[in-house]
């Protein structure tokens, strides 16, 4: 499974997406043709922690995206190791 990171910075916020989320599309999101003015995907992340340290860099609020819940199984649990 595929994580990916909606960054945007005008609305302050970083949502961890998984990839076959409908809101995600694998990084192309739902608004295609958009442009990255105000918004950007990162991605993909092998694992969700992946995903979760590159969503901390960006300096906002991490959420999960409440549609595909890709924090169900790791979330708030990191592991130094393994
Ligand atoms: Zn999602």
């Amino acid at each position: 499974m595929a994580y990916y990171v909606y960054h945007n910075w005008t609305k302050h916020k970083a949502r961890i997406h998984l990839g076959d989320c409908s809101w995600c599309n694998f990084g192309e999101g739902i608004h295609l043709g958009a442009g990255t003015e105000n918004c950007e995907w990162l991605g993909p992340f092998r694992t969700f922690q992946e995903a979760l340290g590159v969503a901390d860099r960006t300096g906002e609020p991490v959420t999960p995206c409440k549609h595909c819940n890709p924090s169900r199984d790791t979330a708030k649990t990191p592991r130094g190791s393994t």
